[in-house]
């Protein structure tokens, strides 16, 4: 009697004792939320021991509100009338 045991690609989440900041590159604690090297806020660890870059909403909105408002400044400037 054969045991077959079937083996998925089933990912190994823990292991990793330390993460690598995506901005600097440098490693950090696994438990870390900001790089303590480059002040990037930093998320859980992803693929290949990498931190995830997490989303900072405030800068993207800013950076939105920005490019909006140079859009304006450009039609105002140059295609009005
Ligand atoms: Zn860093």
């Amino acid at each position: 009697m054969a045991r077959k045991k079937l083996v998925k690609g089933k990912k190994e989440k823990v292991g990793y004792v330390t993460k690598k900041c995506p901005e600097c590159y440098a490693y950090v604690k696994i438990e870390a939320e900001v790089c303590p090297y480059c002040k990037t806020k930093i998320g859980h660890v992803g693929s290949h021991g990498m931190a995830i870059r997490k989303v900072d909403w405030k800068s993207y909105l800013t950076f939105a509100v920005a490019l909006i408002a140079l859009g304006v400044y450009i039609w105002w400037a140059f295609l009005r009338g």
